[in-house]
């Protein structure tokens, strides 16, 4: 049988640049689908399956918060990728805000969609990023159903994943102009597969094979704090990086769809009839052009959840609207989310669950040792430091550091002002003293 790729799940636009700023906005979906369509016609016709899967509808309150564990794969070939760990750390934040509903622009959702605003309550904890220089380029190639798969192998210049089943794998690289036909038509930023068999997507749209799962980022999308990132216009707006890219490409990798309903594929129309399969997410006959328009209002019709005609959700994260006026997800988003924590991605949450005996007799971590940059220290949240200290190897104080926020259990170390060589740092608490020695490169 043929490989089916099913890339159902790019975001896709110009990236600003001298030569490419004429180029026309293109949903990647459109032309991605065209594999699809041509090699699988059956698939068309599971685009309008109704949405029955049996969501998690518990209060919020009753649930417990999920924590994914998350590999970033920084994969570089100029060293303006190889991202620095503060750039990662801030994403990683991002996505804790966004996916717990703490993001500072909750206020900016409309009053009229104040009530379906949902939070899926997932926790993301950074464990280890994994750099990998690289010669390899990494392409979306239409003409050969190719997409960066040699992004995640290593043997063609990729970084492997971490087990599939108990890792959220995020891959940062820079991606190359979208071609077809021998045509530049676009950039995409971003790619997730969802798991598989879930009624509200096509089948088979789900990773290749389980070493492709995963999360697939371009590198100058990463972050509020990214001095890579450029101005991205598309449509009539403008993308205005704020780290969204990810939220909305985990948001695919853990079953959510585009708002618009996908829409724009050749072969689907971008009309009022393509549904993601969410009830409290209105129609629109298309993916918002990257702007911030609250008067749009793409499709004219009844919304049997609301009992009226309502406008497009600009404020979420799977629409192409600007990241600046993304600020929410649905509950019914929510409830998908943890349903498919629950069904096809429990595993992610066992890894968690299962290391919990351990946790109790957690050691601080350091990372990344030896570093460059910044460095991540993590701390037990039942520890309670009384000190924390960087040390010469030959045990005199060279900095104090300060104790986690409130609420918070790991800290930055910044090297930059420390000259190259070997240091401990020590944690202590009332009953016990830990050090680890760590190497700083430049
Ligand atoms: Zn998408």
């Amino acid at each position: 049988m043929t490989k089916l790729l099913l890339p159902v799940c790019l975001l896709m636009a110009p990236i600003a640049g001298a030569q490419q700023s004429a180029l026309p906005v293109f949903c990647g979906n459109e032309a991605l689908n065209y594999i699809v369509q041509n090699n699988y016609p059956d698939l068309h016709q599971t685009f309008q399956t109704s949405f029955e899967e049996n969501l998690h509808r518990q209060p919020a309150s009753d649930r417990s918060p999920a924590t994914i564990r998350v590999v970033v794969h920084v994969v570089w070939k100029n060293p303006e990728e190889n991202l620095a760990d503060s750039i990662i750390l801030n994403q990683i934040a991002v996505l804790n805000e966004d996916y717990n509903r703490e993001n500072p622009d909750t206020a900016n959702l409309r009053p009229a969609f104040q009530a379906v605003a949902g939070n899926p309550q997932v926790h993301f904890e950074l464990v280890e990023i994994v750099r990998v220089q690289t010669s390899a380029t990494f392409e979306l190639d239409l003409n050969n159903n190719e997409i960066l798969t040699n992004l995640k192998k290593s043997s063609l210049g990729g970084s492997d994943a971490w087990d599939p089943t108990a890792y959220l794998n995020i891959w940062i690289c820079k991606i190359q102009p979208i071609t077809f036909g021998g045509l530049t038509i676009g950039q995409i930023l971003g790619f997730a597969f969802p798991p598989n068999n879930l009624n509200h997507w096509p089948a088979n749209s789900s990773a290749p094979s389980l070493d492709q799962d995963g999360v697939a980022l371009d590198f100058r999308i990463i972050g509020r704090n990214n001095p890579n990132t450029v101005e991205i216009p598309g449509g009539t707006g403008n993308l205005t990086v704020r780290g969204r890219t990810a939220t909305h490409e985990v948001g695919h990798y853990l079953g959510l769809r585009h708002i618009w309903g996908d829409g724009g594929f050749l072969g689907l129309p971008n009309d009022c009839n393509q549904s993601d399969g969410m009830d409290d997410t209105p129609f629109a006959s298309a993916q918002s052009p990257f702007d911030c328009d609250k008067n749009r209002n793409s499709c004219t019709k009844v919304e049997a959840f609301y009992g009226m005609d309502m406008p497009d959700l600009i404020e979420n994260y799977m629409d192409y609207s600007s990241e600046s006026c993304m600020n929410m997800f649905t509950q019914n988003q929510a409830a998908m989310i943890q349903t498919v924590l629950a069904g096809p991605r429990n595993g992610l949450l066992q890894v968690s669950a299962d290391k919990s005996p351990e946790l109790a007799d957690a050691q601080p971590q350091l990372f990344p040792n030896p570093t460059r940059g910044d460095v991540w220290l993590r701390i037990p949240a039942n520890w309670n430091p009384r000190a924390i200290e960087l040390l010469s190897l030959d045990g005199r104080l060279v900095q104090r550091l300060p104790a986690p926020a409130a609420g918070e259990s790991q800290l930055i170390i910044n090297t930059q002002n420390l000259a190259p060589g070997g240091y401990a740092v020590r944690v202590q608490t009332a009953g016990q003293v830990w050090m680890e020695r760590l190497v700083v490169l430049r």
